[in-house]
């Protein structure tokens, strides 16, 4: 199966969920119909994630890849599945021509289980022995929060990998120092795969402290700076955090990454704003590798 990373690189994609509950999915398309101006070469619609409904996902996903004919990447999670389940999700995937697939653990809410899947790679596995799909998994520059070290992550990331898996997406970082540090030692390890960046604007404290709770990332003080100076401010802060997206992600391209993932956090407008600001390097990078 072709995969986009052989079309062009760095690539440039976009991460949206599904709304809560059963709020109506308009609010989700109005912001596909913003993202997909911007001719991004993959959108990923999460599953589940944060208490988002794991409803909606498949439809979202086909929507993108069949009525805006950009390339869609549904994430799917262990949790709570068991093979039948996730056969029944994968089939329906196939069906309405979604190619593109994060296979995670996902993170166990309150009652919630882990089943017939524990981890990332049985999943990759399962994927793999039965479908034709490209597989996409996670990595973390900062180690997983559960992990008890960086070595112990990178271990169990090499042998997910060995798995199947055609790219990495990373974890939010805002310091690339973490971020090259870990894709040195993951591709000293053998691992291959395009790892591609994933990038958090920073848009007020609430979402940071937010964030920070769930994956542990580290705010580095020039961040916790401007949060300090303008976070009374939205205006401000959304300028702020675009300037430093912008920064990290001008950096990450001058050194070679290979993709950048926006986590788009349902707000096209400061989305657009950093894909404006890059457009000139993308598309040199572009054309210097032809
Ligand atoms: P795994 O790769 O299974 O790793 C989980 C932990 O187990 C790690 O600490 C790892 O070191 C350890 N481990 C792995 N294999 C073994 C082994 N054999 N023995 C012992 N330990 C092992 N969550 C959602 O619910 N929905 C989403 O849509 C979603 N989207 C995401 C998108 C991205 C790009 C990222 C980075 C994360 C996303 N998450 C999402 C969060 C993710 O589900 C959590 O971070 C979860 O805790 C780990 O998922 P994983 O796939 O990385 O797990």
């Amino acid at each position: 199966m072709q995969d986009f990373f052989e079309q062009q690189r760095p690539t440039l994609s976009f991460e949206i969920f599904p709304p809560k509950g059963k709020a109506s999915l308009d609010k989700v398309f109005e912001t596909v119909d913003a993202l997909a101006s911007l001719s991004p070469d993959l959108i990923s619609v999460t599953y589940g994630a944060g208490g988002t409904s794991r409803d909606n996902t498949v439809e979202i996903a086909s929507k993108i890849q069949n009525s805006y004919n950009i390339p869609a990447l549904a994430h799917l999670s262990c949790v709570g599945s068991t093979r039948e389940d996730i056969a029944r999700i994968l089939a329906e995937l196939k069906d309405k021509g979604v190619k593109n697939i994060l296979a995670l653990r996902g993170d166990l809410a309150e009652g919630e289980t882990l089943r017939d899947f524990h981890y990332a790679a049985d999943l990759v596995r399962f994927i793999r022995q039965g479908y034709d799909f490209n597989v996409y998994a996670a990595c973390y520059p900062e180690k997983h929060i559960e992990a008890v070290s960086m070595d112990d992550d990178l271990r169990h990331l090499k042998e997910k990998v060995d798995c199947g898996v055609n790219a990495l997406i990373s974890q939010l970082f805002f310091d690339n120092r973490s971020f090259y540090e870990f894709r040195d030692h993951a591709r000293s390890l053998g691992v291959r795969v395009p790892i591609v960046a994933g990038i958090m604007p920073v848009t007020s404290a609430k979402q940071i402290d937010r964030m920070v709770s769930m994956c542990g990332a580290t705010v580095p003080n020039s961040v916790q700076r401007f949060i300090k100076a303008f976070g009374h401010n939205s205006m401000a802060m959304k300028e702020a955090g675009i300037a430093h997206a912008t920064e990290q992600i001008v950096d990450l391209l001058a050194t070679g990454v290979d993709g950048i993932h926006i986590y788009t956090m349902n707000l096209p407008s400061i989305t657009k704003q950093i894909a404006e600001n890059i457009r000139g390097i993308l598309y040199a990078l572009r054309v210097k590798r032809g």
